[in-house]
């Protein structure tokens, strides 16, 4: 979106173009654009045209590009279908294993993996307070992993001196983030992940206290800490949509 802004992009909502197959909704953003584009939403597609594009010109642009659409629309209704849901009875993704959310009663509020069920325990839970303390409990793990395991990991790089803060912040969409003055960022929703994916994540930052950059210096870097990065990388994209509440 960076490249639109207020006074150049005239919003047309919801003009819906009529597919062979099954309608859906569809919205077209003009700007000062040359390029036709394409984004899918769960159940809604968002065409980026010029200004001057037909209406005629669109559905063309929509309907010779409908496999695609259809593709990722099915894509992004099995992503909201996993997304997490905070409410007895539903599935969390955990630690790459599907559980069973379970809300029980007692007055020490705790959280536990117990074979295939995921119990959040506390004093008549609703899904706002069983929410808040899911939050409570990852922000807790991750100042207890993360911190030491970021620290540990820069004072065997030799830069620990350049690390001035980390922060732990539910981000919108970031995992992790590194600024020039030494400040290291972590999402804690990370926490629901495997070990495995959040030491990839706590050395991808750690890394670029050296190079502030992904250049092929940067990837070796990694590599040299965590040579599985890659799969890493790949098992997160499949599945980062489960994490987000
Ligand atoms: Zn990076």
């Amino acid at each position: 979106m960076s490249i639109l802004n207020a006074t150049t992009m005239r919003q047309c909502a919801f003009e819906v173009v009529r597919a062979v197959a099954e309608p859906f909704s569809c919205e077209v953003q003009r700007s000062k654009r040359k390029t036709l584009a394409l984004y899918v939403k769960p159940g809604k597609v968002i065409v980026r045209v010029p200004l001057d594009a037909s209406k005629a010109e669109v559905e063309e642009f929509v309907q010779s590009n409908r496999a695609w659409i259809d593709g990722r629309l099915s894509e992004e209704s099995v992503r909201y279908s996993e997304r997490l849901v905070i409410e007895h009875g539903r599935r969390i993704f955990f630690r790459a294993r599907e559980l069973e959310i379970v809300f029980r009663q007692g007055h020490r509020q705790r959280i536990m993996a117990d074979g295939n069920q995921f119990i959040i325990q506390g004093d008549c839970l609703t899904p706002a307070k069983a929410r808040e303390q899911l939050e409570d409990y990852l922000i807790d793990k991750a100042s207890h992993y993360i911190i030491p395991r970021a620290k540990g990991l820069a004072r065997y790089l030799g830069v620990d001196q350049k690390i001035s803060k980390i922060k732990l912040r539910k981000t919108k969409s970031k995992w992790g983030h590194c600024t020039s003055q030494g400040v290291l960022q972590f999402n804690w929703l990370i926490m629901l992940a495997p070990h495995s994916i959040i030491d990839y994540m706590i050395a991808h930052e750690v890394c670029h206290l050296i190079h502030m950059n992904h250049s092929k210096r940067f990837w070796l870097l990694v590599n040299s800490v965590c040579p599985e990065h890659e799969h890493y990388i790949r098992w997160l994209k499949q599945n980062e949509h489960r994490f987000w509440f």
